[in-house]
């Protein structure tokens, strides 16, 4: 059996489940909508907002893509959030990161309602998930993670759990999913300040790479039978490419997947689930605001 996590097929299998939802929500009278609003001509932005925007057509979701120049104000981007807030056709407003440096990314997200705050970064979400209210928005990738252990049959409970990574987006939130009643992991969280992190990792039953660094993860960090979670997306030159780089993640996967007993590939692992769980999010908000 492959130890292999399908990041794309769970993927699209949670995308059938929206799919099914968004039926439900459209019977009960409901079109669940999603805002994306994307400030400047970052080229990977506009690539990660078209795919969010055509994921919503395929499934039968409103949206509405907003492109504004890379000169937009602070001031006017938080006009459009509020006329966002106020549409009763739109359940979830997203602004793609990184926005140009002159504005104020922090201002922005605490200006998003947070009934409609899908990213799951508004502080009341951020305090909803520590407490463990069902009602958050848990951040798309760390949940997207989670559902890949539970998909492939993962015992967290007691496990040992290091996150490397201590984020807003990824980090911090993947370590209290999995510390979360349910989940009952014992965590550890790494961070560029630990010490002797190949130790640290050599301990972990579970280990969650969210750093930014390709391949840091190597064999000799990972303990035999343990699962590997990478969420790092690095690009790396290559000159035997087309495009002329290739795309890696934080963990050296040709060495360290022999050693797991299950891994997630990059690309086709983390990838591929935070679109479908920011759907997902988008329909809970729907539904909550109904
Ligand atoms: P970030 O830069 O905000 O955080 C990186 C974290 O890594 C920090 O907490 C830092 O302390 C830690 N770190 C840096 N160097 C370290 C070192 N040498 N040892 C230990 N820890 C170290 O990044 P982020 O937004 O959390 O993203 C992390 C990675 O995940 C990036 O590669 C990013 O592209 C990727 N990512 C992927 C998805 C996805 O959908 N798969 C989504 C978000 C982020």
């Amino acid at each position: 059996m492959s130890n292999v996590i399908d990041g794309k097929a769970v993927s699209a299998a949670v995308l059938e489940e929206c799919r099914a939802e968004v039926g439900q929500l459209k019977a009960d009278g409901i079109t669940p909508g999603l805002a994306v609003v994307l400030v400047g001509e970052d080229p990977a932005s506009k690539i990660y907002v078209g795919s969010k925007v055509r994921t919503c057509g395929d499934l039968g979701l409103h949206s509405r893509k907003i492109e504004l120049s890379a000169e937009t104000t602070q001031d006017e981007l938080l006009r459009v959030v509020e006329e966002l807030n106020a549409d009763p056709a739109i359940h979830g407003i997203l602004v793609q990161s990184p926005p140009p440096p002159h504005i104020d990314e922090e201002a922005i997200v605490r200006a998003i309602d947070p009934r409609k705050d899908v990213d799951g970064f508004h502080p009341e979400n951020v305090a909803k998930l520590v407490l463990e209210d069902q009602s958050a928005f848990v951040p798309c990738t760390p949940a997207g993670c989670m559902r890949l252990l539970e998909e492939a049959g993962v015992e967290t409970k007691g496990a040992n759990a290091v996150v490397i990574g201590r984020s807003m987006i990824v980090g911090k939130p993947m370590a209290l999913l999995l510390m979360a009643k349910g989940s009952d992991a014992t965590v550890t969280v790494a961070h560029s300040r630990s010490r002797d992190l190949p130790a640290i990792c050599r301990g972990a039953d579970i280990v969650i790479a969210a750093v930014g660094r390709p391949e840091m993860v190597t064999a000799d960090w990972v303990r035999d039978g343990a699962v590997v979670i990478d969420v790092g997306i690095n690009r790396v030159d290559d000159a035997s490419k087309k495009r002329g780089y290739r795309l890696t993640g934080d963990v050296a996967y040709d060495e360290v997947a022999p050693k797991c007993s299950a891994i997630t590939p990059v690309p086709g692992g983390v990838g591929p689930m935070t679109i479908a769980m920011l759907m997902k999010n988008t329909l809970k908000a729907a539904r909550q605001l109904g």
